[in-house]
């Protein structure tokens, strides 16, 4: 079976992983904020907190810019359900923002509408989390003007998007959001194994998801809770505790990355470029070899370079027979691992059981009953991109004779 995406693990990789397994120091060494500096570099932002996940990212953004009970988070639902999550973890309240049927995007309308209809009932959210779904930017520029017209912060989550680029800055520059979040999931642009990242420019936040990221400790004294004098006769008045002394001053967890996961992470995004330029090709080569099936091939807004973390077919239900089951059923059979990205976050059991159901974002729907996700990866060579291309002429020949008959 092709897979839809694969990681690349070179013999580089796996020394500068022994490498670490060598040396004292396997996590919370000098890899980790190596791997932070790279990623700024890399990616123009100021501050970088490298996690387990994207995930954990997520959640220690929504954290930080204060989301708790009361609050209102609002996010795509064709997206991994993680970025609704984060907001849930934080006791707020979710809702989502339909999608734009040519990008698959937040539709900036819709955020616009649903704005003005919660300022007049003063449910205007905290935070807004667009997604950059298979790598390309959402409409950033437009959002931004709109989080300042209504006072929200933005949460990039980027997990497709690292390498990708919005009005020719690198995504992840943070310049019309607060916070930008990758993930490093094998099957996304570079790999960690399980990690992730949050960057922004802002050293207050940076210096509060470091503190969440490792139990809300920190041994920095300026930071440090007011001294507790003693009124106890068993301890000294004033507690002069010495050079062991570390402080818990908020309730945070472990989300932690490992040094060996830095490691292969500095190594990865040596590859960064190279990677996405070969997924661009790849991408062009499907638009071109697709061009007189009929499917619909991936819009590009002019403002973005998608990093093109995924590739995605669509055909119009209405007018053809078979459906979308029978297309992916006829691919898999071929030995064409296709996938479909997402199934509505709104329509899980989960948030159907919290107030959502089907019908109450229909864009999103419509794109998911005729979405299908091609296989795209690096390493991908023309050849097994021709054998994908030669299965689709082979379903969209049975839908040609279907469609005249
Ligand atoms: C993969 C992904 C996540 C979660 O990433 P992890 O690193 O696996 O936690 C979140 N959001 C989106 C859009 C993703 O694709």
């Amino acid at each position: 079976m092709i897979p839809y995406g694969r990681q690349e693990i070179t013999e580089a990789d796996i020394e500068a992983v022994v490498e670490v397994l060598r040396s004292d120091l396997i996590t919370q060494g000098s890899k980790v904020p190596e791997f932070e500096r790279a990623v700024t570099q890399q990616v123009s932002a100021k501050h970088a907190v490298a996690t387990n996940s994207a995930t954990s990212a997520l959640h220690l953004a929504c954290r930080t810019l204060g989301v708790g009970p009361g609050d209102r988070v609002w996010t795509s639902p064709i997206t991994f359900v993680a970025s609704a999550n984060c907001a849930l973890y934080c006791g707020a309240q979710v809702d989502f923002v339909d999608i734009d049927p040519n990008t698959y995007n937040m539709s900036v309308q819709a955020l616009e509408a649903k704005l003005d209809a919660a300022e007049r009932t003063g449910t205007l959210p905290k935070v807004v989390i667009p997604v950059h779904m298979c790598g390309q930017s959402c409409e950033m520029q437009e959002i931004g003007e709109l989080a300042w017209r209504y006072g929200f912060f933005v949460l990039e989550d980027a997990s497709h998007a690292i390498g990708g680029y919005y009005q020719q800055k690198p995504v992840g520059n943070c310049h019309y959001s607060d916070i930008t979040v990758f993930s490093f999931h094998p099957v996304k642009i570079i790999t960690t194994a399980e990690g992730g990242m949050a960057v922004t420019n802002n050293p207050g936040l940076a210096q509060q998801m470091e503190l969440l990221r490792s139990h809300g400790i920190t041994r920095d004294p300026n930071l440090f809770a007011d001294v507790q004098y003693s009124t106890s006769k068993t301890v000294p008045r004033i507690p002069d505790h010495g050079p062991w002394y570390y402080q818990q001053i908020d309730l945070g967890y472990n989300y932690r990355m490992t040094d060996i996961q830095a490691a292969l992470g500095l190594k990865q995004l040596e590859r960064l470029k190279t990677y996405v330029t070969k997924r661009r090709k790849l991408a062009y080569r499907y638009d071109e070899l697709l061009a007189d099936l009929p499917f619909h091939t991936p819009w590009q807004n002019p403002d973005t370079e998608s990093a093109w973390h995924i590739y995605i077919i669509r055909f119009n239900l209405e007018e053809i027979e078979p459906n979308r089951r029978k297309v992916f059923d006829f691919l898999r059979q071929q030995g064409i691992g296709v996938n479909v990205h997402y199934i509505p976050v709104h329509t899980q059991p989960y948030y159907r059981k919290i107030g959502f159901d089907w019908g109450m974002f229909p864009s999103a729907e419509k794109y998911y009953w005729e979405a299908i996700t091609l296989p795209l990866f690096p390493t991908m060579t023309k050849e097994t991109q021709n054998q994908v291309v030669n299965a689709l002429k082979k379903i969209a020949h049975k839908i040609d004779r279907m469609a005249h008959k």
